[in-house]
């Protein structure tokens, strides 16, 4: 009866940025729980690479191209998406951008502008627009991917902006969870410490990974499916009376 609450047979699962890293590890555990996937991604090769990897392994996966800041993209991919499948059961809103290396007093106005248009007003318009499938059908749980620079100031690197727009998304997700609550839609967040993906890759160097380790009290990084783990048991109903919450995966991070 419990591990049952797990299965996400019937059930059709949309991932934003589920091309690669994070966004595609939780594809990949939706679909291993029996959930047809539709992957999002900016690019079409990417999104197609996600599908593809996925359909190596013998799941049902589809790909579809989408800007989250473009709220033209996200309205036409969930008004499609929901015609074509009949339904829209998951939202796990992934899509991010990482920047850092800017002091606030010389950030330039497009550097805060691009990351919160992403990580923070990506993340509504796409709880908005899949969000009113979901309500029209009384049914639904959105996973909003935050982070644990939500709650805390990352070091040694600069990231005013990164850091704000994430707490946004976990604010954000409480707002949404309550107005929702009584409509059958619950929405949730997850905030993941340091995770080894292209994200990380992009901007780590041994004194900065030294640093991160040393904060850490787990002592490593995380791995993109112990985010998707987390997601995959918020999405499904095993988690029928949790919505509001942002779930720290943190290693211990935010402990110190
Ligand atoms: P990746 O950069 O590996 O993946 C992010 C994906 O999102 C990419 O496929 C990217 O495509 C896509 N994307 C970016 N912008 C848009 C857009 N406007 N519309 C649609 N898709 C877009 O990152 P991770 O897997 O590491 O991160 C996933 C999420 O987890 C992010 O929200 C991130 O902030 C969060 N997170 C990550 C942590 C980490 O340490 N990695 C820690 C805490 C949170 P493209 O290549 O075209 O940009």
């Amino acid at each position: 009866m419990f591990f049952e609450k797990f299965r996400m047979d019937g059930r059709v699962a949309v991932v934003t940025g589920g091309g690669r890293g994070i966004g595609l590890s939780c594809a990949e555990a939706l679909a291993e729980a029996g959930a047809t996937i539709v992957v999002i991604d900016r690019e079409a090769g990417l999104a197609e690479e996600g599908r593809d990897t996925l359909r190596a392994k013998g799941y049902t996966v589809e790909a579809r191209v989408a800007d989250v800041t473009k709220t033209e993209s996200t309205r036409a991919a969930a008004d499609e998406i929901a015609a074509t499948f009949g339904r829209i059961d998951v939202l796990v809103a992934n899509a991010g951008i990482a920047r850092s290396g800017t002091a606030a007093e010389d950030t330039p106005d497009e550097l805060w502008l691009s990351v919160n248009d992403v990580n923070y007003n990506g993340v509504f318009w796409t709880n908005r627009d899949f969000g009113r499938h979901m309500l029209k059908a009384g049914r639904g749980a959105i996973v909003n991917i935050g982070s644990m620079s939500g709650y805390i100031v990352n070091r040694p690197q600069l990231q005013t902006y990164y850091n704000a727009s994430k707490a946004a998304v976990h604010h954000l997700t409480a707002s949404l969870a309550v107005e929702w609550a009584s409509r059958g839609v619950r929405v949730n967040a997850v905030a993941p410490t340091y995770i080894d993906s292209a994200m990380t890759r992009a901007v780590i160097d041994e004194a900065t990974l030294d640093v991160w380790l040393r904060d850490t009290p787990m002592g490593r990084m995380g791995q993109p499916d112990e985010i998707a783990s987390v997601v995959h048991f918020l999405a499904s109903d095993a988690a029928s009376l949790i919505t509001g919450a942002t779930v720290k995966a943190d290693a211990g991070f935010t402990c110190w």
